[in-house]
């Protein structure tokens, strides 16, 4: 039996290529015949960290396995250290070893990282290989497996190898989200917010009357999750001109980065951009003309989600520095993406840093 799901279409500027994202509770049990439809290949690699794969990594190669394909799971360690040079050599040289050819497809089973390194490792394994993402925290099905951005890190900085790379299919249950841990939930949630916060206040109310029960009600969840998306999708899908557009999906992320750069990436993503989200509230106030109410109403949405907890002890003189280092500065005033009201962003070039700052301070106070 086929389950209930709901599709986004990602057609690229530019591109002939499209592919679709498929949305619903149980759709893990689908897989086989989504692939088969792909026509790919029975041989097939599922990467995914030991974490994950301990959970569904038997679950999905047994879907797989009944739907005629000859599957091997490929681990990595989880977190952020996988995405390296020298494990992306080990899974190719794994690929290999197990007689993978450049039709043979990877499939992402994991999170960001899993989706970011094994995005990376298809797109340069044998110069190109078909690849499928099974995002598996919210972060990744709101946000990390649309665009078809791929990357490892390097000992300078994050995501500083990387590649564009195109997924034949994205195929996201929100079942995995039963066993995420809430500080997961709360960096996938942050991204929600944002993105309803530059382009549908629709789905900051539904989200408001959703939130006691949302991750009990899965059907809601899906829809939600679907809407995140399309808005994700909708907005990568720009062209070149239309390149401001692009930008204001950084709603929340000059602030962000710099905070999680202070705090040397121990602060969780989500709950950067939340405090990020909170001080481009206010600023939109000073600088946008966001009238007062709304913004209340979005800080008030921010703080019941939980999403903005204690910050650990940052220097204010470190997160301004972290501020005018990034790339998004000019001299003292820096770019933000801005509300003049909620759905409606605009790009803001020169704020001041100093307003920043006080902003930030008092989110945090
Ligand atoms: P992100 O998507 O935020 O980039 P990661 O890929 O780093 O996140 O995954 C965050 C953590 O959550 C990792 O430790 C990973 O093993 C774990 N994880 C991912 N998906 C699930 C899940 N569905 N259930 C439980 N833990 C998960
Ligand atoms: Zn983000």
């Amino acid at each position: 039996m086929q389950s209930q799901s709901r599709a986004i279409l990602i057609t690229l500027p530019g591109r002939e290529q499209r592919y679709r994202v498929l949305i619903g509770p149980g759709l893990r049990f689908d897989l086989g015949s989504h692939l088969k439809a792909l026509d790919l290949p029975p041989r097939l690699f599922v990467v995914s960290d030991r974490r994950v794969a301990g959970l569904y990594g038997g679950q999905v190669t047994g879907v797989l396995e009944k739907a005629g394909f000859s599957p091997t799971l490929l681990e990595v360690s989880p977190g952020e250290r996988a995405k390296t040079w020298p494990v992306v050599q080990r899974l190719a040289r794994d690929l290999l070893a197990q007689g993978a050819d450049r039709r043979t497809c990877l499939i992402a089973l994991g999170g960001g990282v899993v989706g970011d390194l094994s995005g990376f490792l298809a797109s340069i394994f044998m110069r190109g290989a078909p690849f499928i993402q099974v995002p598996t925290t919210l972060l990744a099905m709101v946000d990390a497996s649309l665009g078809g951005k791929t990357a490892i890190n390097l000992p300078e900085g994050k995501n500083l190898l990387g590649t564009f790379h195109q997924p034949r299919l994205v195929l996201t249950d929100p079942e995995f989200l039963d066993t995420l841990p809430p500080k997961e939930r709360r960096n996938g949630l942050a991204e929600i917010l944002k993105h309803g916060f530059i382009r549908d206040p629709d789905l900051l109310t539904r989200l408001e009357r959703l939130r006691p029960r949302l991750f009990q009600d899965r059907e809601a969840l899906a829809d939600i999750i679907h809407r995140a998306a399309a808005i994700k999708a909708e907005v990568v899908a720009a062209d070149e001109r239309e390149a401001d557009l692009r930008r204001i999906l950084n709603f929340g992320h000059t602030l962000g980065h710099a905070l999680e750069a202070a705090s040397r990436y121990r602060l969780a993503h989500g709950q950067a951009v939340a405090f990020g989200m909170l001080a481009a509230l206010q600023l939109s106030v000073s600088l946008a003309g966001l009238s007062p109410g709304a913004a209340a109403y979005g800080q008030r949405l921010i703080k019941d989600f939980d999403l903005a907890r204690k910050l650990p002890n940052l220097a204010m003189g470190d997160v301004l520095a972290a501020l005018t280092l990034d790339k998004k500065r000019e001299g003292q005033n820096s770019v933000f993406v801005l509300l003049e009201e909620l759905g409606k962003p605009v790009i803001y070039p020169d704020v001041p840093l100093s307003l920043a700052a006080e902003f930030l301070q008092a989110g945090w106070a």
